[in-house]
Formats: structure tokens, sequence, C-alpha cells
């Protein structure tokens, strides 16, 4: 039996299903103050807890989930943004949850 498994090659800029997946996520964590006032205003949640969910998604995210979408605030996305791996369990979690494929792409 073999050992190897095929890699499996998500592609974040063609799915954005963890930016829609959760009202309650993304949210503030370790970021300093000049962090989190690098994000525009607008985007964040009233409470100041985290990223504003709208409209079933993160208000940074931009484009059409599961086809081409971007995050508007990539170089200031909240650390959380940063831990997510494709294809770790949250991700199969919030792809599966938005039908986006458990395939490749
Ligand atoms: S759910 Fe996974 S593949 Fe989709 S954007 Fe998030 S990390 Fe990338
Ligand atoms: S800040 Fe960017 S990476 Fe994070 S949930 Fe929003 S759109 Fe996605």
């Amino acid at each position: 039996m073999s050992t190897h498994l095929a890699p499996v090659d998500y592609d974040c800029q063609a799915c954005g299903a963890c930016c829609a997946y959760d009202s309650d996520w993304p949210r503030f964590s370790l970021e300093t103050d000049a962090e989190l006032d690098a994000i525009p205003e607008n985007l964040v949640a009233a409470g100041l807890c985290g990223m504003r969910f709208e409209g079933g998604r993160c208000a940074a995210l931009s484009g059409k989930l599961g086809e081409h979408v971007a995050c508007t605030i990539y170089a200031l996305r909240p650390l959380v943004c940063r831990e997510c791996q494709p294809g770790d369990p949250e991700c199969m979690e919030a792809r599966a949850a938005l039908g986006i494929g458990q395939g490749t792409g």
C-alpha cells in the first residue's frame, strides 16, 4: 500500500469559503493597535471584535464565492486569516458547508 497521498491543491482565490462561513469570524486576537487601526473602519464589526460580516461573507471579501475571490485587505488581514491553511480541517468544513468541491481547485 502506498503511503504517498496525492497532494491536494486547493486554490483559495477560487474559493473564499472560510471568509463566508461564520458570521462570528474572523475575530481579532493578538493584533497590535497599529495593525487594527490600519484596517478600514467600515470593514470592522460594530463591537470592534473582528471583521464585519455582511451579506453572508466578510465585508473585505470581493468577487464570487467558489469562482474567483480576493481579500481586499490581504496585507492587513487578521491573524486568524493568516493561520488558515488550505486543506486543514476548518478549510474542509467551510468548503463543505458552502458546497465548494472537496477535490482540487
Ligand atoms: S476554505 Fe480553504 S481553500 Fe477556501 S479560501 Fe479558505 S483556506 Fe482557501
Ligand atoms: S479579512 Fe480577508 S482573509 Fe480574512 S475573512 Fe475577510 S476576506 Fe477573508
